[in-house]
């Protein structure tokens, strides 16, 4: 039988990287979709079984593409993992549309648009779609309207498609990240949010990509068969505490 097949976009670094990774090393092949070109093909360059998709997830006519060119490369779409995203903090009131825009174009529509380009290649797999939100979707906190917001409609949209979606055989979760180092969180991460969250995660660390990766696969694989419309933070046990952030 083929390989399996799973599409994760934002996989020219951090959590997305460490997916794909992951997929690979059990066996599936994997279409890395990023619209940073030239960090993506370096990472392809070293990597078989994996197929370049240098694309962005806010853009239909790319997104579309992208699952087209993913069918006739594999013969088949099994998983597709929502991970692009992007983080911009500030206050209310210094969060002009254009930031908002930015925030959603890519972590609210981005996730949309995959979920439906991809939906008509999972129904005839019985695959499923793992969603990244963040735990700053789970609880609000400051300088996170953008942010916080678009996560909060990203864990709604994934139960709105596992109700929808379920008929087909289609299983759709939606993993919240706790803190990882990567180039988003270092760039919105201020020493105050750092100190915070050492303080208030029980596990007293940020997570790493790998940790999260381990999730993320779990649930698009058959392991997880009967499990469908879930949020799982993984987050060192922030969410259960109700510890506030600044
Ligand atoms: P990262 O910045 O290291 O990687 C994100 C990747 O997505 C980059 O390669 C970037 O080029 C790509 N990307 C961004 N917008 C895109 C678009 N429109 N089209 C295609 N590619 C695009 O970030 P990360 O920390 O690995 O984050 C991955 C996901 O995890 C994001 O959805 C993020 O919101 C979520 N998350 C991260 C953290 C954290 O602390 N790092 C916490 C909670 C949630």
């Amino acid at each position: 039988m083929d390989k399996k097949c799973a599409i994760v976009t934002g996989a020219a670094r951090g959590i997305g990287l460490a997916t794909a990774d992951l997929f690979l090393e059990n066996g599936w092949q994997v279409a890395m979709l990023d619209r940073d070109g030239d960090a993506l093909l370096k990472q392809t360059a070293q990597r078989e079984n994996v197929l370049a998709l240098v694309r962005d997830v806010s853009n239909p006519q790319d997104v579309n593409a992208a699952m087209r060119e993913t069918h006739g490369w594999a013969g088949r779409i099994d998983a597709l993992v929502n991970n692009a995203g992007v983080a911009e903090f500030g206050p209310i009131d210094g969060c002009d549309f254009e930031m908002w825009r930015r925030v959603m174009e890519t972590n609210l529509d981005g996730v949309f648009l995959c979920s439906q380009a991809a939906t008509p290649h999972l129904k005839e797999t019985q695959g499923a779609i793992v969603n990244i939100a963040s735990i700053s979707g789970l609880r609000a906190s400051t300088l996170r309207v953008a942010y916080g917001t678009s996560k909060a409609a990203v864990i709604h949209l994934t139960k709105q498609h596992a109700a929808e979606l379920g008929e087909h055989g289609i299983r759709v979760n939606c993993v919240a990240p706790g803190p990882v180092k990567t180039k988003l969180s270092m760039a919105v991460h201020s020493p105050e949010i750092i100190k915070s969250y050492h303080d208030s995660i029980p596990l007293n660390r940020y997570g790493s990509e790998r940790e999260l990766a381990e999730v993320i696969v779990f649930l698009a694989s058959e392991k997880a068969s009967y499990v469908s419309g879930q949020i799982v933070a993984v987050d060192g046990g922030f969410e259960s505490t109700g510890v506030g952030l600044p």
